[in-house]
């Protein structure tokens, strides 16, 4: 595919959001952790999307910002979705459902995987988002572990299985991550002030990695996802997305070659816990009083631990993606 040119400051003023529904108190707050800052050698800013305010907060909320004006726009009766038991984008699709009025039912593994199941320590079943998924009247069908084309085929089960009673259903992509949920992320990009230099985040489905990538794209800034997913093609499915973007959007398409994705702190596997990435929760947590979470959060932070070097003077924002309810789960 041919190079699109990067953005220009007119592109960004020029672009005309698609329609969307209010659910988070934005911005989100930014501030500097002094502590922090001073034990690494690094100029750390925190982007706090742990408190969007919605449903407990986290990154998925902006997301859902677009994505329910979407459902809302379809006339849907029910959403229906997919995801680990673990999955914050879950829980938060359901507190937007349940504002919006309409039925949210999900297709959960404990552990779905790529290739092979992973060996490791996982969160509670029970416990974390899976109190909340059932505070907000989700409909939870949970099955046996296995992979994750065996829950996409689950979740279309669940889809049909709701329009044999008559409902109007909206498919919803894992994660949020269809092009309307990256433009939430580029519009969420706005938010950082123009001296920042890097950009360090949890990636997983791809529509936060995609929307900082492209409105950052031709820049000197250095957006890094440090991946939660193992999956060795993720980077091909995210310039997928981001291709999806620019025919949506118009915004430049990245290919795979332009993304920076950090691959070494997935530890045992998806949705399992480390011990790099609780040691990292456990620093936080004792220097700044900020709670990480150990599945997504947790480990991109331990990257930007084990990799403070290349940060050292630099102004470096960590987003924080939220999770924190899987703090409950273990
Ligand atoms: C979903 C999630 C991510 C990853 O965001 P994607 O847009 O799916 O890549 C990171 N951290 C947390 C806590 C999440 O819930």
């Amino acid at each position: 595919m041919d190079r699109v040119t990067p953005p220009s400051a007119d592109l960004r003023s020029e672009i005309v959001d698609p329609p969307r529904i209010s659910l988070c108190f934005l911005p989100t707050p930014l501030h500097r952790l002094d502590r922090a800052s001073e034990a690494l050698g690094i100029d750390l800013w925190i982007k706090r999307d742990d408190m969007t305010g919605f449903a407990l907060g986290g990154n998925k909320g902006r997301k859902l910002e677009y994505l329910m004006a979407d459902v809302l726009a379809s006339g849907a009766d029910v959403v229906v979705s997919c995801g680990g038991i673990h999955s914050n984008f879950l829980r938060q699709l359901a507190a937007a459902c349940a504002k919006c009025g309409v039925g949210c039912a999900t297709a959960v593994m404990e552990l779905p995987y790529e290739d092979a199941p992973s060996e490791g320590r996982r969160p509670h079943a029970r416990g974390g988002n899976q109190i909340l998924d059932r505070l907000f009247g989700m409909d939870i069908r949970l099955f046996p572990d296995n992979n994750w084309d065996t829950l996409f085929g689950h979740a279309e089960e669940l889809a049909l299985e709701y329009e044999a009673q008559g409902k109007r259903v909206y498919r919803m992509p894992l994660g949020g991550s269809s092009p309307l949920g990256a433009f939430a992320f580029w519009r969420a990009a706005q938010e950082l002030p123009d001296d920042v230099e890097a950009i360090v985040f949890a990636s997983s489905s791809g529509s936060t990695h995609i929307g900082l990538a492209t409105y950052f794209f031709g820049s000197e800034v250095a957006v890094e996802g440090m991946a939660c997913d193992p999956e060795p093609q993720i980077t091909d499915d995210f310039a997928d997305l981001s291709r999806r973007l620019h025919e949506r959007m118009g915004l430049p398409a990245l290919l795979a070659g332009d993304l920076r994705l950090d691959m070494t702190s997935v530890g045992p596997g998806y949705g399992l816990m480390s011990d790099e990435a609780d040691e990292a929760v456990e620093w936080l947590a004792r220097l700044e009083g900020i709670v990480l979470d150990p599945i997504y959060s947790g480990k991109a932070f331990a990257a930007l631990l084990r990799r403070r070097e290349e940060f050292a003077g630099k102004k470096t924002v960590f987003w924080h993606t939220g999770g924190v309810p899987t703090v409950f789960a273990v």
